[in-house]
């Protein structure tokens, strides 16, 4: 692809400092189909300066002007929608109708989420003698993964160019080209230059410049648990804030009286969208005892249902992995389940029948799992489910909540009272009660381990602002 040889900083394209690049693959075929540049920490530096100087004038444009710009925005990326989802398809595999629909579309909600916040913020109010104004925080890094990237990288930008904050983003070296149609889109809608920057590269050298650039005000990041704690430990000697979006083990509870047969199908169509590879995925189902035998038959039925394949072929529902390092590790979880007393149900270890080239995986079925098996605690991100048994709603909560993740739940029943009371005591950011309700309305982000920060709406506005109180407004 054009472009991704290059970076834009201060609204050009521009050569980068070293000669780095980097094959991206498509996740399908295992062929190469474009290089990107991989940065360096010059190139980062140019890049904050570019913003720094930016943010003397975007930071005091007018509420007004924002909302037009993100207007603007939100038409230009309308129409490169077809281009953004061919360019989904070939990076990370995602079939056509997840491209399209879910993955572009998200990437437009979060301008949408963001414009209507903008709209309905008061960012200044007098409380008593006192006027609490809200500023924007300054320059700030944005560090991105694969698996969503329109969804998350517009869950960044949009708000923070609501705030009136200048960027740096860093997308993932996996998936970058979609980061560079993002950045054409907000050039043709008129983002100011220097506003909006992109350097692309690893997380070793692109991403630690960032996070411990002086310059840098606050780092948004996205992806790991074990890359959440590098970057806060990297971004503590200049005490910028961190907002972490990290990993996630989401339990998805099944009580007693729900109707399995709606639930299982729906629920594991859920998880294995985008090939399992969702943060807030409900891999550990919780089924109660006396229903497993019912609940397995239904699983098995479920996965036979999932038409893995190429994504541009018809019927798919879903694609590869992402890389052979993420197909090595699912076999391993899997078998590791297996040698730990795990039985199969559906699926297993290996490549699905026809599928020779690619990193194609079976969507699998686990049962007589325990939550304390590797498979349990660690993140797949793959279409692997796995059945744990409980006793009593008591057990439920308890398996539940027993990791060091805290990012999502799942909750199902006949009476939506009941699940709405389980919901209340997990321990996560998020829980879908009757199937997933995601709204970028809502609040996106997790408990514990699995981050600090909230996205979407005026929840993810605030992150990329300050608070200032002037005294003596009496
Ligand atoms: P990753 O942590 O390997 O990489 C994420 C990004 O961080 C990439 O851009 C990478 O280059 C960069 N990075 C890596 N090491 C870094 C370092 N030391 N300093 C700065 N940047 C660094 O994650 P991934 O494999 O790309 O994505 C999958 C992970 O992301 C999963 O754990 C998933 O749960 C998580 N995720 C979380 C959310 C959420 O909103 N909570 C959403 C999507 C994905």
């Amino acid at each position: 692809m054009q472009k991704a040889d290059r970076f834009y900083i201060g609204g050009e394209w521009v050569e980068p400092l070293g000669s780095s690049t980097l094959d991206v693959l498509d996740p399908s075929t295992e062929r190469a189909i474009a290089k990107v540049a991989l940065g360096s920490a010059e190139d980062v530096d140019r890049a904050v300066k570019a913003a720094r100087a930016a943010f003397e004038t975007f930071s005091t444009t007018s509420v007004a002007d924002r909302i037009a710009l993100l207007e603007r925005i939100i038409e230009v990326y309308q129409s490169r929608g077809d281009e953004l989802a061919r360019v989904l398809m070939a990076e990370m595999g995602a079939p056509a109708g997840l491209a399209r629909t879910a993955q572009v579309g998200a990437g437009l909600g979060q301008f949408a989420s963001a414009l209507d916040a903008l709209k309905n913020f008061q960012f200044e109010e007098q409380r008593g003698s006192t006027m609490i104004r809200h500023e924007p925080i300054g320059v700030c890094g944005l560090i991105t993964p694969w698996n969503w990237p329109p969804l998350l990288i517009c869950a960044k930008i949009a708000p923070a160019l609501a705030a009136g904050c200048t960027m740096v983003l860093k997308p993932s070296e996996l998936a970058p080209l979609n980061a560079v149609l993002i950045a054409e889109i907000l050039h043709d809608a008129g983002v100011p230059a220097g506003v909006f920057n992109l350097v692309n590269g690893d997380g070793p050298t692109v991403g630690s410049a960032i996070t411990a650039h002086p310059d840098i005000d606050m780092v948004s990041f996205t992806g790991s648990t074990r890359a959440g704690v590098e970057v806060a430990k990297s971004a503590a000697p200049t005490v910028k804030r961190v907002a972490q979006e990290l990993g996630g083990k989401s339990a998805n509870i099944l009580l007693d009286d729900a109707d399995l047969a709606t639930v299982i199908p729906r629920d594991m169509g859920d998880v294995c969208a985008n090939s399992g590879q969702s943060c807030n995925a409900g891999t550990r189902f919780l089924i109660p005892e006396s229903r497993l035998a019912e609940a397995e038959a239904i699983a098995a039925k479920a996965a036979e249902a999932i038409t893995v394949g190429h994504p541009e072929d018809d019927g798919v529902t879903i694609g590869p992995l992402i890389s052979q390092a993420a197909y090595d590790k699912v076999q391993r979880l899997v078998q590791s389940a297996l040698d730990q007393g795990a039985r199969l149900v559906a699926g297993g270890p290996g490549r699905p029948a026809g599928l020779d080239k690619g990193y194609f995986v079976r969507p699998t079925v686990l049962s007589g799992v325990t939550n304390d098996m590797t498979i349990a605690q660690e993140e797949i991100f793959g279409p692997v489910i796995t059945l744990i048994t409980y006793q009593d709603e008591d057990d439920a909560v308890r398996i539940a909540n027993d990791t060091v993740y805290g990012l999502s739940g799942f909750v199902s029943s006949a009476d939506v009272e009941r699940a709405r009371a389980v919901a209340r005591r997990m321990r996560t950011g998020m829980v879908h009660v009757n199937g997933n309700g995601l709204d970028f309305a809502g609040a996106f982000g997790g408990y514990k381990q699995s981050g600090n920060g909230r996205e979407y709406s005026d929840f993810g506005l605030k992150e990329f602002l300050e608070v200032k109180s002037i005294f003596g407004y009496g």
